[in-house]
């Protein structure tokens, strides 16, 4: 015995509800991730003096700046080891370069 049309579309809808709270609260546990890029060009990104290249630094606009400082030992980056790119929790996950650099770096294991 099958259910009322009327009460399987109900079951199907809260189905599809259920699922959507769940991707979300996936979401949320992993934090923002994201295949997207930080490029030079981003506005954001031009402000906070992001390099793809720690060598490439302004070095008159941020005289504190030495090459030993690049995402790969950021803080906020949390890129695999062996990989290229890798995800900035400042830049909301965006993906970052091993050797890049912004403003906002803050060495690892630092305070
Ligand atoms: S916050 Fe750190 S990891 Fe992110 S772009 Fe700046 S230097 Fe790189």
């Amino acid at each position: 015995m099958g259910m009322p049309i009327s009460g399987r579309r109900v079951f199907v809808l809260h189905l599809v509800g259920v699922t959507s709270a769940l991707a979300a609260g996936r979401a949320v546990a992993t934090g923002p991730v994201s295949t997207e890029k930080l490029t030079e060009a981003d506005a954001y990104a031009r402000s906070m003096g992001f390099r793809l290249d720690t060598t490439k630094v302004d070095k008159k606009r941020f005289p504190r700046h030495t090459p030993e400082q690049k995402c790969s030992t950021c803080q906020l980056y949390s890129g695999a080891p062996n990989a290229d790119w890798g995800p900035c929790s400042f830049f909301g996950g965006r993906l970052v370069h091993k050797d890049g650099w912004c403003r906002n770096f803050k060495v690892k294991g630092a305070a």
